[in-house]
């Protein structure tokens, strides 16, 4: 019997144990390890943000599913891996004795840790910025965008900015659809004409997203996720700062570098910006007791799989290949990484250093549906590493197709959504030998109320699957902390108010 090890059960985590429950759950031990007892719909927490949806709705406990799929749960953070000796420490989230968990696969799928750090003054916890990238910290970012909702109904005019928050960062995709979502609440109170609404963000043009844009097929024309997501912004009157790297944020102003070498400012009274994301900060420890992470992750934490490392940009773009395809350790064949945990071998867009020597890029990003599909394909090679002794299953991001649905506003009646439809992520210029590198006949783009409807049908069937899955309300979701009840106490007549979590203890930073 194989004793498999997945830490983390969000997209690439939870698809991996889905499909090894399903597939060998009976035969061999499969253990997930996660921070919280629940998988977060990470894509709906912008509604979250702006009190449109109650955090419950986006979350499904973990223990009940994989109890039908013959999967142990441990609710817990892991501190330190011992590959000589096939091992991990676990510090428990009932704050008991740190556990040892053995393993003879073991899947890193713990996503980013949110390096707030790298940006002095940013984040919830140390800084002056909101965050949407955990849950807990969603729910700050939802109630202190809605106090400032109460000072609009007073008659304040205020300037809100959403984007990156630090040179390198990703997830731009999440940014926009948190300052569309915002732009259409503020409609719906009527009280978007007192908003100045910001998008600042270091991607080279708007619509680049850390893939270095699109041209894709809309309404017959080909044209650019540029002039596609400038038409959305210009519509919604969003004015857009682009090509620019946050350095450092106080409680007033967000202080930038731009391309061109020149600093800058910008005032906010509400911002919510996107850390850099690094790798989680697991201690990897030799048989001696010696730190090995060098042999396990790049120096950014990310776990080291089955990439080419060190290719200048002008290279990797040549070489597909240099992706990875198997999603396995060079050091330790029986450790896979999956999702946002895997070191990415660089840039997809094209990397910009300033004048000053900043580096001002986008870093690739892994969304949801391309971290779960690595889910699938590393838990598929654990398979046939236990099965043929070899991973037999590839599938590079220069091979993958990937949908997004960006949604713009929740409401099934006048929300909408930018549908992005792209293949291969990374692009193949050998295989596609046109100014993108990506097939253009599937590649496309749409914007529509249908979006919001695909986006809504994506969330009620995670929906339906935690109502099935639990005959009671969850421990997760019945918490309600302190900080959240203040809130509601002090959430005005007539506005309702959801019942809120603190998911377990939560260390925000590292998520
Ligand atoms: C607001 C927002 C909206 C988004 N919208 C979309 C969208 O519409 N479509 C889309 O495709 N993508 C979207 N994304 C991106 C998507 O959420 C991520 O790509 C995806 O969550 C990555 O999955 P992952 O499993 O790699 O990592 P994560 O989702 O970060 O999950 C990692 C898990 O590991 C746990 N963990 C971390 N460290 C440890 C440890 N030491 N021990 C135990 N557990 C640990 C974490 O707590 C977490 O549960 C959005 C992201 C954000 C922030």
């Amino acid at each position: 019997m194989a004793r498999i090890v997945i830490v983390g059960a969000d997209f690439a985590g939870h698809t991996a144990a889905l499909y090894l429950g399903d597939k060998i759950g009976k035969q061999h031990e499969i253990t997930v390890i996660n921070r919280y007892d629940y998988f977060g719909f990470v894509p709906s927490w912008v509604w979250v943000g702006v009190g449109q949806m109650a955090p419950e709705q986006t979350t499904i406990p973990l223990k009940k599913v994989y109890d039908r799929k013959h999967v142990k749960f441990i609710q817990g953070a892991v501190t330190e891996v011992h590959p000589d000796e096939n091992y991990l420490l676990v510090s428990p989230a009932d704050h008991g004795e740190l556990r040892r968990v053995a393993y003879d696969y073991l899947m890193i799928a713990t996503g980013p840790k949110l390096n707030f750090a790298a940006t002095p003054g940013l984040g919830p916890s140390a800084g002056h910025t909101v965050s949407i990238c955990t849950l807990d910290h969603t729910l700050h970012a939802r109630d202190t965008y809605l106090e400032q909702v109460r000072r609009l109904e007073k008659g304040e005019r205020l300037r809100f900015v959403v984007g990156t928050g630090h040179p390198g960062a990703t997830c731009q995709g999440a940014a926009l659809e948190y300052i569309s979502n915002i732009h259409k609440d503020l409609l719906k109170r009527r009280l978007r004409n007192r908003v100045d609404l910001v998008y600042l963000s270091n991607e080279r043009a708007l619509g680049d997203f850390g893939i270095g844009g699109l041209h894709a097929r809309y309404k017959g024309k080909f044209i650019s996720s540029e002039e596609f997501i400038t038409a959305i912004y210009r519509e919604y009157g969003i004015i857009t700062e682009i090509q620019k790297g946050v350095l450092k944020v106080d409680e007033q102003r967000i202080y930038w570098e731009d391309f061109a070498g020149c600093y800058g400012e910008t005032s906010y009274d509400f911002a919510m910006l996107i850390p850099q994301f690094t790798g989680q900060p697991l201690k990897y420890i030799g048989r001696d007791g010696s730190d090995i992470a060098e042999r396990v992750v790049a120096p950014n934490g990310l776990v080291k799989v089955d990439a080419t490392y060190g290719l200048d940009y002008e290279t990797l773009r040549r070489q597909p290949d240099a992706w990875p395809a198997s999603y396995q350790n060079p050091s330790y064949p029986n450790i896979f990484a999956a999702g946002i945990a895997f070191a990415p071998p660089g840039p997809i867009s094209i990397p910009h250093v300033t004048p000053n020597g900043t580096s001002i890029s986008a870093a690739p990003p892994r969304t949801g549906m391309i971290a779960s599909i690595i889910g699938r394909v590393a838990a598929l090679n654990i398979l046939s590493m236990i099965e043929q002794g070899q991973a037999t299953h590839h599938e590079r991001m220069s091979e993958m197709f990937a949908a997004c649905v960006a949604s713009m506003g929740g409401s099934l009646w006048d929300g909408e959504a930018a549908t992005i439809i792209i293949y291969p992520v990374v692009p193949d210029y050998q295989r596609y030998p046109n100014a993108e590198g990506r097939d253009m006949f599937v590649t496309h783009m749409e914007l529509g109320t249908g979006g919001a409807w695909m986006k809504r049908l994506v969330h009620e069937t995670s929906r339906s699957s935690r109502r099935w899955t639990t005959a009671s309300a969850p421990e997760a979701t019945r918490r309600i902390d302190d900080r959240q009840r203040t809130t509601a106490q002090r959430r005005p007549a007539g506005r309702p108010s959801s019942v809120v979590e603190n998911p377990a203890r939560t260390s925000g930073e590292q998520r």
